[in-house]
C-alpha cells in the first residue's frame, strides 16, 4: 500500500469514527448559573412554607392522614415501623403529601425496603455518650423514593436530592422532635417535589428521604448496595442534614465537600447558585476537614460525587469564611431540638441553594406546559358542565372542586382524558367552585392550577300541588 493510499485511509477512518458520539463522562454539561425559571421555583419558597414542614414533622402542628389526626413526637426509625405507635407517622405523612402532590405509588413514588437489626447508636458529636446499643428484632425498614424522570437526552443519567427522615434524642422512642436534625432537610426534599413537578429537567431527579440513619447510616447503606448498579449514571448527590441553627446569625454554614473530583462538581455547583442567585449564605468549602457522618458517605465509597451541607458545626480556620468560630446547636440529640431554637432566615436561604443546586444540576427545560387549560363551568338542568381547551402534551386533566373558594381546599373530583365533564353529584342552589390541571402521562408533569370556574344550578320551580280531595264526590265515604 502506497504512502498516500495509507493517509487516505486513516482520514476517511477518523472521519468515520467522529461520526459516533464518543462516551460522555456525566459531568461535561453541567450549567448553574443565573436560569429564570429556577429564580421562579426558588421565589416560591418562602420561610413560611419551609417552617410548615418542619412544624408538621417536629410535632408543633398535627397533620391529618387518612382523615385522621395525629401528632408526630418521633421520627426514631424503629418507631417509624412499628404500627402500634401512634406518634411516630412522618413515614406515611410524607407519603401521603407526595400523593397530594400528584406523585403516583408504584410509578413515581417507591418504598425502598431493607430490614435493620441491633445496632449502637452513634452522635455525631463525640463529646456526647453514644446511647447505649438497644436490642430489637430485625424489623423491615423503609427508604421513601420519588423519581422525577428526566425530559432530555440525558434522562438516563440522575441527580439525587437526599435526606434522613429519622431522628433522635435522649428519649427516642417518645419525644424526638428533630426539628434541626433533620426535619430541616426533609423540609428541603418537600420543598422541591412541591415545585420541580411544574417543570420539565433534562435529568431524573431522585429525591430520597433516608431512615436508619442515627443508627448508623443504615438506610444509605442499603440504597447504595441496592442500587449500586446505576452509579455510572449518578451524577452527583446533594445530601441536606441538619441546617437553620444559626444563634450568631451570620448565614455561615458548612458544606462538607471532600477530595472527589465528582464531588467539587456538586460543590462548586451550590457556591454558584448561592452567589449568582444572591441568596447570602457564607459557605465553607470543606474537603480534607469534611466529615463523613451523614449519609453521603455511602455515595461517596461508591465512586458517586456527594456533598452535606451542615450548620457552622465546628472550627474551622478563618480563611473559610466562617471567622473561625462554631455556631453549633446545642439541642443536638435532645428533646429540645425544636423550631423555635432554629433561625429559619438562614433555613429557608439554604434551603434555596439546596433546591437551586439540584435544579441547575439536573438542567432546567422549562414549564412543563405552555400556560394552563381554560376552564368554563355552565349550569345545566340538573348538573354543571365543565370544558377545557386541550394542553399539548397532556395525557390527563384532573378536576379539583370546593365548596367555598377557588383559594381553599378542593377535593379530587375527577381526573379525564377528554375535554369536557358533566358533574351530576351537585346539590341545587349550591356555587361549586372548579379548577383543573393538566397532567403529563402517570403524573411525571404537572401545570399549575391557576383557574378558576364557578356555577349554581338552581333549585327548579315546583310543579302546583293539586289538592284531588276537593275534587272528591261527596257520595264517596270511607266504609
Ligand atoms: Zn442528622
Amino acid at each position: 500500500m502506497k504512502k498516500t493510499k495509507l493517509v487516505l485511509v486513516l482520514i476517511s477512518l477518523v472521519l468515520i469514527l467522529s461520526i459516533f458520539p464518543k462516551p460522555t463522562t456525566a459531568q461535561t454539561n453541567v450549567n448553574c448559573g443565573k436560569n429564570n425559571d429556577i429564580q421562579k421555583i426558588l421565589d416560591e419558597i418562602t420561610e413560611t412554607s419551609v417552617a410548615k414542614w418542619i412544624r408538621d414533622l417536629s410535632g408543633e402542628n398535627p397533620v391529618v392522614i387518612d382523615g385522621e389526626q395525629y401528632t408526630i413526637t418521633t421520627r426514631y426509625t424503629s418507631e417509624l415501623f412499628n404500627p402500634a405507635n401512634q406518634n411516630a407517622k412522618a413515614y406515611p405523612y410524607l407519603t401521603q403529601e407526595l400523593i397530594k402532590l400528584g406523585f403516583v405509588p408504584g410509578v413515581t413514588l417507591h418504598d425502598h425496603d431493607y430490614s435493620f437489626k441491633s445496632y449502637a447508636p452513634k452522635n455525631l458529636d463525640r463529646t456526647i455518650p453514644d446511647p447505649e446499643p438497644i436490642e430489637i428484632e430485625a424489623v423491615g425498614a423503609k427508604n421513601l423514593v420519588l423519581t422525577i424522570p428526566g425530559h432530555g437526552p440525558n434522562a438516563h443519567e440522575q441527580v439525587l436530592m437526599t435526606a434522613h427522615l429519622d431522628s433522635t434524642s435522649n428519649k427516642p422512642q417518645t419525644e424526638a422532635p428533630g426539628a434541626e436534625d433533620n426535619a430541616s432537610g426533609v423540609s428541603a426534599l418537600m420543598e422541591a417535589a412541591r415545585l420541580f413537578r411544574y417543570y420539565k429537567f433534562d435529568r431524573t431527579i431522585k429525591i430520597i428521604f433516608f431512615t436508619g440513619e442515627e443508627q448508623g447510616l443504615y438506610g444509605s447503606y442499603a440504597y447504595t448496595e441496592d442500587f449500586r448498579h446505576e452509579s455510572d449514571n449518578m451524577l452527583g448527590v446533594v445530601n441536606l442534614d441538619m441546617f437553620g441553627y444559626d444563634a450568631d446569625r451570620d448565614y455561615c454554614m458548612e458544606l462538607h465537600v471532600g477530595t472527589m473530583p465528582e464531588s467539587n462538581v456538586v460543590g462548586n455547583c451550590f457556591t454558584s447558585v448561592n452567589n449568582n442567585y444572591n441568596l447570602g449564605v457564607k459557605v465553607e468549602y470543606l474537603t480534607n476537614e469534611a466529615i463523613d457522618r451523614s449519609d453521603h458517605y455511602h455515595f461517596w465509597r461508591i465512586g458517586v460525587g456527594a456533598v452535606e451541607i451542615l450548620e457552622n458545626y465546628d472550627y474551622h480556620s478563618a480563611s473559610y469564611g466562617c471567622n473561625g468560630v462554631r455556631d453549633r446547636n446545642p439541642h443536638y440529640h435532645r428533646t429540645t431540638d425544636l423550631i423555635q431554637n432554629m433561625f429559619i432566615p438562614a433555613t429557608h436561604r439554604i434551603t434555596q441553594a439546596g433546591v437551586g443546586t439540584v435544579a441547575s444540576m439536573a438542567g432546567m427545560m422549562g414549564k412543563c406546559f405552555e400556560g394552563n387549560p381554560r376552564l368554563k363551568a355552565t349550569a345545566q338542568e340538573d348538573s354543571i358542565k365543565l370544558s377545557w381547551n386541550a394542553m399539548q402534551g397532556a395525557d390527563t386533566y384532573r378536576i379539583y372542586r370546593g365548596t367555598r373558594t377557588c383559594a381553599g381546599e378542593m377535593e379530587v373530583l375527577a381526573d379525564v382524558t377528554g375535554t369536557s365533564y358533566i358533574d351530576y353529584e351537585i346539590e341545587y342552589d349550591t356555587t361549586y367552585f372548579y379548577q383543573i390541571q393538566a397532567i403529563e402521562t402517570d403524573g411525571i408533569c404537572f401545570s399549575e392550577v391557576l383557574n378558576c370556574a364557578t356555577a349554581k344550578v338552581p333549585k327548579p320551580e315546583e310543579p302546583p300541588v293539586y289538592d284531588y280531595r276537593i275534587f272528591l264526590p261527596v257520595s264517596i265515604k270511607a266504609e
